[in-house]
């Protein structure tokens, strides 16, 4: 009987021909042989938590949190391997007990590492890439059934897979680097528009870590009620989070102001299901022009200065269709409000842009076309010479990613 699959915020769904759940690399290879030779299409899903059309599939969904878990934590090469299926959560407890942790991570912590990579899922920090970059080496079933080794001695293909939304195969175990543990104080301040102009530099450059919220309307801080002083009016405000690395001597404090803390306990937030995200990066050095243009639309469309815009920063890496590919960026997010025509708004973000050579984040709404996409990121046809190689037949392809990367 076939089931909907409906991902976390509910703006995507499928209706596939089967759902399986493997719990062994053996059990991938059997359901890829299975779908192949019943002429069906195949899209891994981890925990659903992209807002982008990634997962959907009318033939075999593969459910990959049965296949999870922690397979070897090498103190000496600061590695952790995992089962593709294993959660971000699951990783900070385990590696801090072996004085390590992830180089990095975003606002969340419950996507399967497979899932987070796959998107480029990153945090915030000019000096930090995303979690695709510390990827060292992977198991790949590929369309044939067969398991491909990814690593080093595999440059092409460990960039390729990198940054691979599903398209070369299934991921079966993941090597991450990671560094030594360290602790974080977190800074909150709440800055006007000018004092973000003059900060804005020194912030970003300077910092471990540094992010804001920018809330055109007051109410646009309900998306994610932070605590806001008593009395401030938020309307064209920021919410500027600063962290800096502290020795792990520091008594944990999670719930003081300024937070201190494991890196694992302070940047997880809480996130309701109540937002459609768009996220874009472009050059680092062109950011804040690009930032500024973003208000322009906010004032073009007044209905949709509902909702906060989030700002960060990330390190350039080589991932041929990382958004920071070879080049250190600014990252601007937007949202909009579900059962709203958002659209012509998410299309004048899109178009403010693409005019500063936005790349898309996978995992996020995006509105690009193929010849964008080429424009946009010099190694797309490297990566797709090497998807046909791997999967002639397109057998992990969608709808939405056919015309992108066929
Ligand atoms: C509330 C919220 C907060 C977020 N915060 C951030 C953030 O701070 N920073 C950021 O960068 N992103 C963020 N995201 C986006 C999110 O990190 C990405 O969309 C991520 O891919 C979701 O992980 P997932 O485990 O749910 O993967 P899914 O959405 O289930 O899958 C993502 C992709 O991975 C592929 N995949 C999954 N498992 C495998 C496998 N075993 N082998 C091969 N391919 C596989 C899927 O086919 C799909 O293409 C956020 C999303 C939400 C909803």
């Amino acid at each position: 009987m076939s089931r909907t699959w409906t991902n976390w915020v509910g703006n995507q769904s499928c209706t596939p021909a089967e759902i399986v759940s493997p719990d062994s690399e053996a059990g991938v290879q059997s359901a890829v042989r299975a779908a192949a030779t019943a002429g069906r299409h195949m899209r891994a899903v981890a925990t659903g938590h992209s807002f982008s059309p990634v997962c959907a599939t009318d033939g075999t969904l593969l459910a990959m949190a049965d296949l999870s878990g922690i397979t070897r934590i090498d103190e000496d090469a600061q590695t952790v391997t995992v089962r593709p299926g294993t959660t971000i959560a699951e990783l900070g407890d385990p590696l801090w007990a072996h004085g390590l942790a992830l180089r990095n991570q975003g606002d969340i912590d419950s996507q399967q590492i497979a899932g987070a990579v796959s998107t480029a899922t990153h945090g915030s920090g000019i000096r930090l890439q995303n979690m695709s970059a510390s990827v060292r080496a992977a198991r790949l079933v590929t369309a044939d059934g067969s398991v491909v080794l990814i690593d080093e001695n595999t440059p092409d293909l460990l960039f390729a897979a990198q940054v691979s939304v599903g398209m070369l195969g299934v991921f079966t175990e993941l090597t991450l680097a990671l560094r030594p543990a360290y602790q974080l104080r977190e800074h909150l301040q709440y800055w006007n528009l000018d004092e973000l102009a003059r900060g804005w530099a020194d912030g970003f450059e300077r910092s471990h870590h540094f992010t804001f919220h920018y809330f055109p309307t007051a109410g646009a801080n309900d998306l994610f009620d932070f605590e806001a002083p008593d009395g401030l009016d938020l309307a064209r405000m920021s919410r500027v989070t600063t962290c800096d690395v502290i020795s792990l001597d520091e008594p944990e404090q999670l719930h003081s102001d300024p937070r201190v803390g494991r890196p694992y306990r302070v940047y997880p937030q809480y996130c309701a299901p109540n937002f459609h995200e768009l996220e874009y990066m472009v050059d680092f050095a062109a950011g804040q022009d690009a930032f500024g243009e973003v208000l322009e639309v906010f004032d073009r469309y007044p209905e949709f200065a509902t909702y906060p815009i989030e700002v960060r920063s990330t390190a350039a890496d080589s991932a041929f269709l990382s958004p920071n590919h070879e080049r250190r960026s600014l990252v601007i997010s937007v949202s909009g409000e579900p059962g709203t025509a958002y659209q012509p708004f998410l299309q004048a973000v899109h178009d403010v842009l693409l005019g500063y050579q936005a790349r898309p984040h996978w995992g996020k709404l995006h509105l690009f076309d193929r010849a964008q996409l080429e424009h946009v990121l010099p190694r797309h046809g490297d990566f797709v010479a090497l998807r046909r190689q791997l999967d002639p037949n397109g057998m992990f392809l969608n709808d939405p990613l056919r015309p992108l990367f066929s």
